[in-house]
Formats: C-alpha cells, sequence, structure tokens
C-alpha cells in the first residue's frame, strides 16, 4: 500500500500540473444490484487502505464511494426466478425504483444491498463519502457533462470504435503491451493471458456491463444517453431523435410503446451509457486513484476505453491497481443454511474486524487469496497473534509491521481489539466441547492459566463470540467433539499394564497440573516418566515421540471415540479432571 499511495500521489502532483492539489480524492464505485460479497469488498477496502496511508501522511484526502444505484435492474436473481415472475416487471427500471426483496425494512433494491455494507464499513473503520447516482442524475448535478458528451457523441463514437471489434482490440493491445499503465498490476490489461482474459470476459458478461448498450443501438445514430420511460419506468428506450440547437431528445419505449419529446436541459430522468459514464465522473468528482477488477480492465472494457474518453470531458484516467479475485474457503462444508455468496458481514461473525481488514491489507492488490471459513481459520488466528506478539517485542519486518498497523488502526480511529486474545483454537475446542454452554466455556478458560483468572467475559469479547459463532455455525457435524458419557469398557478391559500405568500416572498428576500449561507437561511427560526419562528434560528421541503419539491417541479414544481431538490439555481441561478420572476407569 505505500507503494500505491506514492503512485497515487505522483498521479495527483501531475494533473495539478506538478503540485499536490488541496485534496486527494481516491474512489470506489460499487452496484447494489446484489449481495455485495467479500470480492467487491476489495473494490471498497483497496482506495479506503491507500486514502488512509495518504492521510497518515498529514495530506488531505478524501475516499468517495459512488453508489451505482441508478444502474438498471438487469435480471431477477436465480432465487427469484421462477418463483415470483412478477419481478420480470422491473427489469429496465433503476436499481432504486426497484421495491426490495420480500420482508425487508428498507425502501428499494438499492438499499437492501447497501444496508449490510455501510454496516461491515463500520465495524471496520471505513469512512467515505457516500453519493448516490440516482440522486446525482435526479438532481441535476451532471446536466452540464451529459450535455457535453451529447454534444462530442461523434467523438465518443469514435473511441468507442476502435475497440468494437475484436481486431481492433488486439492490434490496441499489441501496441499497449510492455508499456506500463501506472500501479501494480495496472499494465495486466495488456497482458491477460488467454485464461484470465476468458474469465474476464465471463466476469464482465456477469456483472452485466458487457452486454450494455454502449449507445450505438440508437436510431438517431450513436447516442450515449438513455432515458428511462416517463410512463412505465424502464430503459427499454431508443433516442429517435436530438436538435443540438434546443436540446430536445424524442424516445420511443419499446415495452410501453410510449413516444415522448423532452429537453435535456430539464429532464433528469436518464443517464450515461456505463463506459461513458465512468469516465464523467473521474472528471466530475476529480478522482485521482481507482482501482478496478479484471473484468475492467480486459481489453476493450470500461477502464480501457475510459482512458481515451476522459480526456473528452477535461480529465485523465485516475491511476488504480487491477485488483484480483477473492475466494472462499472451507465454504463447502458449510452449513446449508448460511447459503449463497458470503458479504463482509459473514466473515465479521467469525474474524474480528482488525483480522478481516489484514486479509485484505497484508496482499498487494494483484494478489488473489481466499477468506477463511474452515479449519484454515484457527490458523489465520495463530498467524495474527503470531504477528501480534512479534509487534510487541519489536520483532516484525517493516513490511508486516505496517499491515499491522494498517489493520489494527485508521488515521483516524483505534479499532476495538480482544483485550485477552487467548488463542482462537483453544477458545473455539473449549466451546466445542461444552456444546456452547457459555458459563461452562468461561470456567474452563478461566482455568487455562490460574494465576491470571479471567475477569469479566468482555476481556474475551469480541473473540469469544466470534469462536462460538464459528464452531456452532460453521464446524459441520462430523467435524465436532462429543465426549463420551460412559466409559469405553470394552477398550478400557483390552489394555495392557504399561497403558494402564500410563493412564495412572495422567490421573494422578491432574489436580497438581490443572492449568493449560501444567498439563502439557503432564501429558508429555508421563510417556518419559515410564521410560525412565527426567520429565522436565528436553529429548529427541523417535521412540519416545511414537511413545507420546500412543499415549495421546489412547487418552483421545477413551474421551471422545477417536484417535484426534482438541488439542489434549485443552481437552482435559474441558471435561472436567471428575469425568476424566471416570472415563479412564481409575
Ligand atoms: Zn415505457
Amino acid at each position: 500500500m505505500t507503494r500505491t499511495a506514492d503512485l497515487a500521489l505522483r498521479h495527483a502532483e501531475t494533473v495539478n500540473g506538478g503540485t499536490l492539489p488541496g485534496l486527494v480524492t481516491c474512489a470506489s464505485g460499487i452496484s447494489p444490484s446484489g449481495p455485495i460479497h467479500l470480492g467487491n469488498f476489495r473494490e471498497l477496502i483497496t482506495p479506503h487502505l491507500v486514502a488512509d496511508e495518504i492521510k497518515r501522511r498529514g495530506i488531505p484526502c478524501e475516499h468517495i464511494l459512488s453508489w451505482d444505484d441508478f444502474d438498471r435492474f438487469r435480471r431477477v436473481p436465480k432465487n427469484l426466478a421462477g418463483v415470483d415472475d412478477s419481478w420480470e416487471r422491473y427489469i429496465g427500471m433503476p436499481l432504486t425504483s426497484v421495491p426490495p426483496p420480500a420482508g425487508s425494512p428498507h425502501a428499494s433494491w438499492a438499499d437492501h444491498f447497501k444496508a449490510p455494507l455501510l454496516e461491515a464499513m463500520a465495524a471496520t473503520g471505513i469512512e467515505v463519502r457516500e453519493i448516490s447516482q440516482t440522486e446525482q442524475y435526479r438532481a441535476g448535478a451532471y446536466r452540464e457533462p451529459v450535455l457535453l458528451a451529447v454534444r462530442e457523441r461523434t467523438a465518443i463514437d469514435k473511441v468507442l470504435d476502435q475497440y468494437r471489434t475484436l481486431e481492433a482490440v488486439e492490434a490496441a493491445r499489441q501496441k499497449t503491451t510492455g508499456k506500463g499503465k501506472g500501479g501494480k498490476g495496472g499494465g495486466k490489461a495488456a497482458t491477460l493471458t488467454e485464461e484470465q482474459a476468458a474469465a474476464a470476459t465471463e466476469a464482465e458478461r456477469g456483472s452485466g456491463a458487457a452486454l450494455e448498450d454502449d449507445g450505438s443501438e440508437g436510431k438517431a445514430g450513436y447516442f450515449p444517453y438513455k432515458p428511462f420511460c416517463t410512463v412505465c419506468g424502464t430503459d427499454f428506450t431508443t433516442v429517435t431523435a436530438y436538435d443540438d440547437d434546443s436540446h430536445e431528445l424524442t424516445y420511443d419505449c419499446t415495452k410501453c410503446g410510449h413516444t415522448e419529446t423532452v429537453d435535456l436541459d430539464t429532464f433528469t430522468n436518464g443517464k450515461l451509457v456505463w463506459k461513458v459514464d465512468w469516465p464523467m465522473r473521474w472528471a466530475h468528482e476529480h478522482v485521482m486513484f481507482e482501482p478496478s477488477g479484471v473484468d475492467h480492465q480486459s481489453p476493450g472494457s470500461s477502464f480501457v476505453v475510459g482512458k481515451d474518453l476522459a480526456p473528452i470531458f477535461g480529465w485523465e484516467r485516475p491511476v488504480g491497481p487491477m485488483y484480483a479475485f477473492v475466494g472462499i474457503a472451507g465454504m463447502a462444508k458449510m452449513s446449508s443454511s448460511k447459503g449463497g455468496v458470503p458479504i463482509p458481514n459473514d466473515a465479521l461473525e467469525v474474524m474480528e474486524a482488525p483480522v478481516l481488514r489484514w486479509i485484505y491489507a497484508r496482499r498487494r492488490p494483484n494478489q488473489s487469496f481466499d477468506v477463511a471459513f474452515g479449519p484454515e481459520l484457527q490458523r489465520l488466528y495463530d498467524e495474527w497473534d503470531a504477528l501480534g506478539r512479534k509487534v510487541a517485542d519489536g520483532t516484525a519486518q517493516s513490511g508486516d509491521l505496517a499491515a499491522h498497523l494498517r489493520a489494527t488502526s485508521t488515521a483516524t480511529a483505534t479499532l476495538p481489539a480482544t483485550p485477552r486474545p487467548m488463542p482462537f483454537r483453544t477458545i473455539a475446542s473449549v466451546i466445542d466441547v461444552t456444546q456452547g454452554d457459555e458459563d461452562q466455556a468461561v470456567r474452563i478458560l478461566s482455568d487455562l492459566d490460574p494465576d491470571n483468572p479471567v475477569e469479566s467475559t468482555d476481556d474475551l469479547r469480541p473473540r469469544l463470540d466470534c469462536a462460538e459463532r464459528w464452531m456452532l455455525g460453521y464446524v459441520p457435524a462430523e467435524d465436532r467433539t462429543v465426549v463420551r458419557t460412559a466409559p469405553d469398557t470394552e477398550l478400557l478391559g483390552s489394555l495392557d499394564e504399561q497403558q494402564r500405568d500410563s493412564l495412572r500416572l495422567l490421573v494422578d498428576g491432574l489436580d497438581d497440573h490443572w492449568s493449560l500449561d501444567g498439563l502439557t507437561h503432564l501429558v508429555y511427560g508421563v510417556p518419559k516418566i515410564q521410560r525412565g526419562i527426567d520429565p522436565e528434560a528436553k529429548v529427541k528421541d523417535p521412540e519416545l515421540s511414537a511413545a507420546q503419539r500412543a499415549f495421546f491417541a489412547l487418552v483421545y479414544r477413551l474421551l471422545v471415540s477417536k484417535d484426534t481431538g482438541p488439542r489434549l490439555p485443552t481437552l482435559l481441561l474441558a471435561v472436567g479432571a471428575d469425568r476424566v478420572r471416570t472415563l479412564l476407569g481409575v
């Protein structure tokens, strides 16, 4: 992010004639057409982190979030299609004019999908100035650039035409290959592999942008502006005539048959086509940094075309890296009730806010990664805690230190942290074994370190809640731990003298070792004692290791009827000394 911020500042100086402008503007643009998932979150958090880095340097900077809520409702989502065909009638209307899904407390389709992201932003310290495209267009804020685009439609058409055929795209691609476009990964558009290009085309098709009329389907020649029909509210309209002197525009609606002549000096119920709308807004908002997904940077796509269109509006295309896809790990096993693509709020159910920031902040934007919802989540917390210890004792590398700072704070605030960050996997194991009985879980967690007991459960939050939601909501039943209710008499009856001896040594030591540390020493020590080795001695001996593994497996089988489980000291604490004695038959 340091280098990306450097790049944004250099560009800001260039467009401002050599000195930094009074305000550096970084932008995000998001369409609230459906759930805004963890991949879309990168569109938001990348400019946030860059703007934040610039602010930390004491340079005035603003992060704007343009809501593309004046976009058309493109299609009925799969879960509604065929179930409720009445949604078909909204296709072609602005997202702000479509009602929300059934049961939603929000005013519109757009508001319904904006709300969870706004919550996630508040939780993760992301501050923006929101701009609603519906409000902007309807208020006439873009009147001048709309008239300009219409006046310059021949020039716009000429630019777009260069990209319309595949041959032209290929020619432009050859010409720009190897020429840096600025930004890490910014030049990637020119060097996409065939596979990436196919994925990009697929993604753009998915977002609808590739299919959107670029203005060339009009009956009055190329026209970059599309009115929504006054009668039916959709954009199934065709401009049939335009008078450059009076600004009178006539359109036909192919959906309801309405024909109307409006005056573009006063009419506000329409918008520029997407490929023209985006560069217009760069100019209107003076955007200097805006990243985009691979879908917008493929040859002939909006970011590429925008380079040539922005100057028509008197601006330069902002710099911004292409950000890579974000995948999801561990969802295959997720409980079916969660269904669908996870959104940032789903991640915040199981991740502390700084951890969620960290998984984005520690990667370069052009690196793809997976957000973990499966067992990998425990390793993620281990890594996070290890980094925290390095930061605390001053041994963290500078890059890691910067990522930690960006994760735990912003230029203006420190994010809430868990005061007593016990290992996530330990808390999860305790919750697993106690079946979600929180009082019991807290008692056991207090036993982990008797010299430093847990004073208040508040000290364990939010991590305790994250671990609880993860264990109870995301870990599949077959991976949960079920402690036996009665001793396994058959197994106990088959043990040899050496095995029985090991269990006796363990049980006899329980009371004196009743803490996480103590029990760790005890369980590793029992096989040592049996072999005549000092339990405190550090020994590397393959035979001893094998004996320890066999001993652990025996204890697991007797306690939970499996060969493995939560770490043994944690499991013993969670099961409780009395029940351990009963199940081990000693
Ligand atoms: Zn109509």
